[in-house]
């Protein structure tokens, strides 16, 4: 599958290693890692390969493999609570102009304690 990249894109820089980042799952068309501001721990982003800033503007190909990995990193951090969250659009509070997915764990509160 082909792959897309934008210079200027953050995310495209992390996946050509030129941001460090902190690296969980990597396939032939995604990359996840952690996210550096996380509002839970494990807080992760799962990203495709190809530079498309929103959900309608990345080709169907890439779809199944990025929720695949974002399936992998819930089953290896042995989560049950968890948000899958996908934000286009800076109303909706997209700040990162490439298509990305947050696992963000739930856990529960007794978990929190200590
Ligand atoms: P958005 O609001 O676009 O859905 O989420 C963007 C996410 O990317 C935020 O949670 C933010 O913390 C994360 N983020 C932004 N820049 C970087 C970075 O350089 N490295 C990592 N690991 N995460 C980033
Ligand atoms: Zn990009």
């Amino acid at each position: 599958m082909a792959t897309k990249s934008l210079a200027s894109c953050i995310f495209c820089k992390i996946i050509k290693g030129e941001i460090p980042s902190f690296k969980l799952i990597e396939t032939e068309t995604s990359y996840s890692f952690l996210d550096i501001g996380p509002v839970a721990k494990g807080h992760a982003l799962v990203i495709p390969k190809y530079h498309a800033a929103k959900l309608h503007d990345l080709p169907d190909e890439y779809f199944a493999d990025t929720l695949s990995v974002a399936k992998k990193i819930a089953i290896a951090q042995g989560l049950e609570n968890y948000n899958i969250l996908q934000n286009n659009g800076r109303i909706a509070h997209q700040e990162v102009d490439h298509v990305h997915f947050h696992v963000i764990p739930k856990p529960a509160a007794s978990d929190e304690e200590g």
